[in-house]
């Protein structure tokens, strides 16, 4: 299906709505379930790691207690401050923080106080960032509020964490003494986070581009229907009303089809407005001559006959021309009747009718006229309770493919002066 075929320059189109219609509604769709599955997925893998930071702060205690008893303590100098946990120094002892770390992949920090006094966290050279400080905020809501908590942004050392902080509260079960911090690096899972949306949008791109290539390709066919059946009327308002309508409209069982078989039936009454004759339905003698080229350029033999019928202006004076045209009419029905298949009937002139016979010689033809002429005699036309009939006189001619058809019509004609001049009632060949 070409899509150019269906453009229009400068116009509002159709396809243009249809494609608007469906693919805008379409890409908001996208754009909303992708932010929407971004934050769910940041939701939930936080939720994730708030749950996993929590129990590695719990595990932690738990083994500081089992391997330490006692409280969390600190011996504090001059130079230093030493954390202690009931008899033993923990300073400078980082085995139970760094195996956890290992095992837990989170960093692990231990506060006195706001003091972090014990910590995997380490800066660029690879020291541990010792003697620093929690922020205010985790001081309020850990410390004092005795809360446990998990924050999503929280910077170390100028670096982004997760992390989850829970009061240290003392044997006494009231003192808070410090706090445990468990963080894990936060760019590690935004990519995780990202990773996870670029696929989710990889696959809506995807279903985006196969739903709008349907809705592209039947779009493109339906307006290409319409665009086939404005053709067709434009053409027949033009005046051409041989043209047939695209298939593609004709096969369709849709309002569409009806639409086009609909303008196919006005073509076909606005062609026998000016093909036919209306008072005996024959062809006029305007699309008559065209036929007749027609039969004469197939190539195929032929023969032509004239036939008119005897004393009809008597007939209408003494019967009256309402008489008359009951009797044209059945005379044309006895014609095209008798010549269904084997050639066609034109009203010639008033009471003159042109007989085309398809694939026959004049010598046929003479019979086949004898026949129609045996048929008309028979005929009898009702009218006003009286009964009718009448008589004709046939002229009949060779047809020749060669010759202009106009001197054949001659020819006939001229033997139907003949017939008259001859008595009538009877065929001349
Ligand atoms: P001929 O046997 O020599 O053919 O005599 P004719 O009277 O049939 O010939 P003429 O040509 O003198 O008259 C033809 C008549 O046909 C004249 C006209 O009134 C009549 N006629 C022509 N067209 C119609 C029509 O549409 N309806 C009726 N009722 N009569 C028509
Ligand atoms: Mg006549
Ligand atoms: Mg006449």
């Amino acid at each position: 299906m070409k899509l150019t075929k269906i453009k229009r320059s400068g116009k509002q189109s159709l396809y243009g709505t249809f494609l608007t219609m469906t693919l805008v509604p379409l890409l908001l769709f996208g754009l909303i379930t992708t932010i929407y599955s971004s934050l769910s997925l940041r939701r939930s893998m936080t939720d994730q790691v708030h749950g996993e930071l929590k129990n590695v702060a719990d595990a932690m205690l738990v083994t500081f207690d089992a391997v330490y008893p006692g409280d969390f303590n600190v011996l504090v100098s001059e130079e230093e401050t030493l954390l202690y946990k009931g008899d033993v120094q923990l300073s400078g002892d980082y085995s139970l923080i760094d195996a956890m770390k290992e095992k837990t992949n989170s960093e692990i920090s231990v506060f006195f106080y706001d003091n972090r006094l014990l910590t995997t966290i380490t800066n660029a050279n690879g020291d541990r960032y010792i003697d620093t400080g929690a922020s205010d905020t985790i001081m309020n809501e850990v410390y004092h509020a005795k809360e446990a908590k998990f924050f999503d942004n929280v910077s170390i050392g100028g670096t982004r964490y997760f992390a989850y902080y829970k009061p240290i509260i003392a044997s006494d079960e009231t003192t808070c003494v410090g706090m445990i911090g468990i963080a894990r690096k936060a760019d590690m899972l935004r990519s995780l986070i990202n990773t996870g949306t670029y696929k989710y949008l990889v696959i809506v791109i995807l279903a985006l581009l196969i739903t709008a290539g349907f809705i592209i390709s039947f779009t493109s066919k339906i307006v290409l229907v319409l665009q086939r059946i404005m053709d067709f009327m434009k053409e027949l308002a033009d005046g051409f009303f041989y043209k047939t309508l695209d298939p593609i409209v004709m096969k369709r069982t849709d309002e569409l089809g009806e639409l086009g078989k609909a303008m196919v039936k006005v073509q076909t009454a606005l062609r026998r407005q000016i093909e036919r004759d209306p008072l005996t339905g024959l062809f006029n003698r305007r699309s008559g001559e065209k036929r007749l080229d027609e039969l004469q350029n197939s190539g195929k033999p032929f023969a032509l006959a004239i036939g008119d019928i005897d004393f009809f202006k008597k007939f209408n004076d003494n019967f009256g021309h309402e008489c008359g045209d009951e009797v044209l009419k059945t005379v044309a029905r006895v014609l095209s009747d008798s010549m269904a298949k084997q050639g066609f009937v034109i009203r010639w002139g008033g009471e003159e009718f042109l007989i085309a016979f398809a694939d026959a010689s004049a010598v046929t033809a003479a019979v086949k006229a004898g026949e129609i002429l045996q048929k008309i005699r028979d005929t009898k036309v009702e009218y006003n309770g009286q009964q009718h009939s009448v008589t004709m006189t046939f002229g009949v001619a060779e047809g020749f493919s060669d010759q202009p058809i106009s001197g054949q019509i001659n020819a006939a004609d001229a033997k139907l002066y003949e017939g008259k001049e001859g008595g009538r009632n009877r065929v001349v060949v």
